[in-house]
């Protein structure tokens, strides 16, 4: 019997019908099969499961005891092997534990394994692995799984776990839940600790849950969020009390270019929507800016964050014979081809002659943004957009260029940009190739959009 939502499997175990022990014992051993044509998962912890399950009667009562999980491979949990999925890190073992994975594990969640996902979190289809992983999409296997949380978003979509996590820098939650029909939700930055997650760009970085439905995400949300020590950047996001019905934005500047069977489905929505909301038009004229400003302000995070490789600290892997083998062999060997071209374009626009012209003048749009979204969302409660221009591309079709693997983000890294909160779910039918409805809501008020998902959902 498959559980697919966390209040479902709950419930078997309030009732009786299975155990955490039972169920979470026969998932271990069927999960390589289930996953094997997908590849969905990387590793099962299966030591640190079997030893979490002999004492989870404690945990009897809390939100999400008996429940497995799987987490992407960027998130530590001590002692065990997590690596981006980069060669770099191969072999190393987390020396402490994220505040999210404390968070689940302390409601009782069973973490179970690792997801699969692009190198350091850059890319956006799940085939950039360092190791070759390539996951393939839950509808159809010739199809990319999107990215860089494939991973987590076809595991939930096929089943294996009720939900996982997985890290949003420009949209890697809520383009993989929209390509494989699952529901994925970024969080106010901010609001989720980044602490014990390895960094890909500091300041858009978020992790997210994906599940199968707005409720779990919004028990997942409500178990991760609020202000932790280990990140200075973290707030809390607490809840309004206004229950005036919402007012809807649509954004032109996010409607054009859009393939038939996305505009189609949009068309249908916004004209049943009409009937029950308000719906207004909005124009955030600077978004034609935000690809380059996204591009230019992840590479220099991203190349900053990625100078703490070298084999001093991590991956003894290259015979040393000078000072300059320590720093720059393991990295010439073991960075991917994405990795490499983030250094180069991020340490470029951030050089002594380029700042002016690149790094600053990003920063200053991107300021420009989060006030032009600011302003509109006096207007309205939450605007709705695709999560995406095109369904599922073919694995392979965008890898030889990285421009259209970049373009392919264009509705997902303005919410990053400004840093608000966005959620996909899936606006198709089970027999077509999904296609995600994002609702992004204004900085901090995460659980109002969530109420506004549910509702939207129910329809
Ligand atoms: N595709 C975007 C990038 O490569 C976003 C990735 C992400 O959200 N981690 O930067």
């Amino acid at each position: 019997m498959i559980y697919r939502t966390i209040s479902e499997l709950s419930s078997a175990y309030a009732t009786g019908i299975t155990t955490p022990q039972e169920y979470i014992l026969k998932l271990l051993s069927t999960i390589k099969d289930s996953d094997k044509d997908n590849n969905s998962v990387i590793a099962i912890n299966e030591e640190y499961v079997k030893k979490i399950l002999s004492s989870i009667e404690i945990k009897k009562g809390k939100k999400l005891y008996g429940i497995p999980c799987l987490i992407k491979d960027n998130i530590l949990l001590e002692g065990m092997e997590v690596r981006a999925q980069s060669k770099i890190l191969n072999g190393h073992k987390a020396a402490y534990t994220s505040d999210v994975a404390n968070a689940l594990v302390d409601e009782g969640a069973v973490i179970i394994g690792y997801t699969n996902m692009d190198e350091f979190a850059f890319g956006s289809s799940t085939e950039y692995s360092g190791y070759g992983n390539v996951t393939k999409n839950a509808y159809d296997k010739t199809k990319v799984a999107g990215g860089t949380s494939g991973g987590s978003a076809v595991a939930v979509a096929l089943d294996l776990v009720p939900f996982a996590l997985g890290t949003d820098t420009g949209g890697s939650v809520r383009q993989p839940a929209a390509f494989n029909g699952v529901y994925g939700f970024r969080p106010t930055y901010g609001a989720v600790s980044r602490y014990g997650v390895i960094a890909s760009a500091s300041s858009f970085d978020q992790v997210g849950p994906i599940a199968n439905n707005v409720e779990d995400i919004e028990l997942i949300f409500g178990i991760l969020k609020g202000k932790k020590s280990g990140d200075q950047t973290s707030i809390e996001i607490k809840k309004d009390e206004s229950t005036s019905k919402p007012t809807i934005g649509i954004c032109s500047e996010f409607m054009s270019n859009l393939d038939d069977s996305v505009e189609s489905k949009f068309t249908t929505l916004i004209d049943k929507l009409k009937q029950s909301y308000e719906i207004k038009s909005i124009n955030l004229p600077h978004t034609k800016y935000i690809l380059p400003v996204y591009y230019i302000l992840q590479t220099v995070e991203a190349a900053s964050n990625l100078e703490r490789f070298d084999q001093i600290r991590y991956a003894q892997t290259q015979p040393i014979a000078n000072a300059d083998d320590l720093f720059f062999k393991a990295r010439e060997a073991e960075f991917g081809e994405e990795v490499k071209r983030r250094i180069m374009l991020g340490t470029y626009t951030s050089s002594a002659g380029y700042y002016d012209a690149y790094y600053n003048q990003a920063c200053k749009v991107r300021k420009i943004i989060q006030d032009e979204y600011a302003q509109a969302f006096k207007e309205v409660d939450v605007m709705i957009m695709p999560a995406c221009p095109f369904p599922a591309w073919d694995i392979g079709g965008k890898t030889q260029d990285p421009m259209a693997m970049y373009t392919a983000d264009i509705m997902t890294v303005s919410q990053p940009i400004a840093k608000l909160p966005a959620i996909s779910m899936p606006l198709s039918s089970k027999e077509e190739l999904p296609i995600g409805l994002q609702i992004v809501g204004a900085e901090g008020k995460d659980m109002e959009l969530l109420t506004i998902a549910k509702a939207l959902e129910s329809m």
